[in-house]
């Protein structure tokens, strides 16, 4: 850890992993520089704090590589061609990420970590697995993609014996040195294909998760592109591939045997073919993306030892997240459902696959998307669409392409009301028995704050549709 000691250090962005990566270095008596290339009152405040600390701050220019620059921390939302990465490059400058420093500056005893990425699931997966690994009574937590910066975990008083850590593609590509136990890669599909710039180097970025396992790496049996990443992955010796599917699972795998979560990679008993882990029953929602994610996190936990009963026992506790397929109400026997995080097509995909006759609402920003498989898929189960959002008109037309007798009531709108307005809209088109869907398969940058905010938007306009209508009873 003494590696940072005295270096001229760069960090690109005043953001919260920004900031949190600033704090260790100067701690770690790094001279460190935080740019930014905007000069708001947020990002004043949040200077003006860090400037306290003995941390320099430049807004107003994110672009020049501040003299005599040796290392280069990046935050997750800066494209890899950002001027100030190109200006590293030329001068021989290292590029890293978050990660990669919360991994350099961990301690000797740190834990080891278990984990995740994939195009989706990986909140509810790294969530799952921490609650199987909670069961087992084992000290942890679900970081990384989420909640706490993981610099801040790695480095704070608390201790565990083992993290549950969500990676993001963006995450793993400036993250070099980072070596999981075991890992898992949930699936590959269309995103952010504008960061990455081709899905080759997308995912590859996604295997690079793979790099040094120890015990498992853990891929998608339907998945063909994950299996792939593993045999690409230069691994400890001894390090197995297993695989998950949702039906019967081979010798090393895990799967689904008549309604029963089974383990056919880590038995323990010789005289048994596979361990019984759980229900299918005792996942929270039991719709099959979701089944594929227990079956990972459950992978991931008995690479690390874990038990089968503690299995069971995390996946009954676990409940899911906001946003994520959330049942809002029903209302005149329709029933409205907020799947916010549905931010790309594949997501879209999942939850558009469990409801017929459905009222889709979509649109955002595509990041580079097209929609026409996802429409195709899903034509025969639409009652009708709702569209919002900036890139809606590439929905429009896939749309008319593909489902041409579906109703589509094109909003022309990006300004936050039009959530509501897209709820009348679809309350308009359904009819009892159907199910509202908003899973927008784009970002929610456009017009919110972020998914979250988007959720909240939908799940407000659907309250006020119910209050509306008990009150005209
Ligand atoms: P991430 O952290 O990767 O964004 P989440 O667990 O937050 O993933 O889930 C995001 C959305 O992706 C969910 O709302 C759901 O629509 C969809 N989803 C979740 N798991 C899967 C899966 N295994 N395959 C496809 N779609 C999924």
């Amino acid at each position: 850890a003494g590696e940072f000691a005295g270096r001229r250090i760069t960090v690109a962005g005043l953001g919260v992993s920004g900031a949190s990566a600033a704090r260790a270095l100067v701690r770690r008596g790094a001279e460190v520089t935080v740019v930014d290339g905007g000069d708001g009152e947020r990002q004043r405040a949040a200077a003006a704090e860090l400037e306290r600390e003995g941390i320099a701050v430049r807004l107003g220019d994110g672009a020049t590589l501040p003299e005599g620059t040796e290392l280069v921390v990046t935050s997750p939302g800066w494209k890899p061609d950002s001027p100030l990465f190109t200006a590293a490059a030329r001068a021989g400058v290292e590029v890293v990420g978050d990660v990669e420093i919360a991994w350099r500056l961990r301690p000797e005893d740190a834990a080891p970590w278990l984990a995740v990425t994939g195009t989706n699931g990986k909140t509810t997966t790294v969530r799952m697995l921490a609650s199987i690994l909670t069961a087992a009574g084992l000290r942890t937590t679900a970081v990384g993609n989420i909640g706490t910066p993981i610099v801040d975990v790695v480095l704070g008083e608390e201790r565990y014996d083992v993290l549950a850590v969500e990676l993001s593609s963006y995450q793993l590509h400036w993250a070099p040195s980072v070596r999981p136990h075991s890992a898992a890669v949930l699936n590959v599909a269309p995103d952010h294909l504008d960061w990455h710039g081709s899905m080759e180097a997308y995912a590859a970025d996604k295997g690079r998760i793979y790099e040094g396992n120890r015990v498992a790496c853990v891929y998608n049996a339907a998945d063909p592109v994950t299996e792939e990443l593993v045999r690409r992955a230069d691994v400890v010796e001894g390090c197995r591939a297993i695989g998950f599917t949702l039906g019967a699972p081979a010798p090393s795998q895990l799967g689904v045997v008549e309604g029963v979560l089974v383990d056919r990679a880590f038995v323990e008993n010789r005289y048994s073919h596979a361990q019984e882990l759980a229900e299918v029953a005792d996942v929270d929602p039991p719709a099959p993306h979701n089944i594929a994610n227990a079956l990972a996190a459950a992978a991931l936990a008995r690479a690390f030892g874990v038990e089968p009963r503690a299995v069971r026992d995390g996946l009954r506790a676990f409940r899911p997240d906001p946003h994520r397929i959330e049942h809002v109400a029903d209302v005149d026997g329709v029933r409205y459902v907020d799947d916010s995080k549905a931010t790309n097509t594949h997501a879209a995909e999942a939850s558009l696959g469990a409801y017929d006759p459905v009222v889709w609402i979509a649109g955002g920003l595509a990041k580079g998307a097209t929609f026409d498989e996802l429409v195709a898929k899903a034509a025969k189960r639409l009652r009708g669409a709702v569209l919002i959002g900036a890139d809606r008109a590439l929905i429009r037309e896939a749309l008319a392409r593909h489902a041409p007798d579906v109703p589509v009531v094109d909003l022309d709108r990006t300004d936050t009301g039009a959530m509501a307005a897209a709820v009348h809209e679809a309350a308009r088109l359904a009819r009892p028995g159907d199910t509202v869907l908003m899973a927008p398969a784009c970002a929610s940058m456009d017009m919110f704050t972020n998914y979250h905010a988007r959720g909240e938007a939908f799940a407000a306009a659907v309250r006020d549709l119910a209050s509306g209508r008990s009150a005209a009873q």
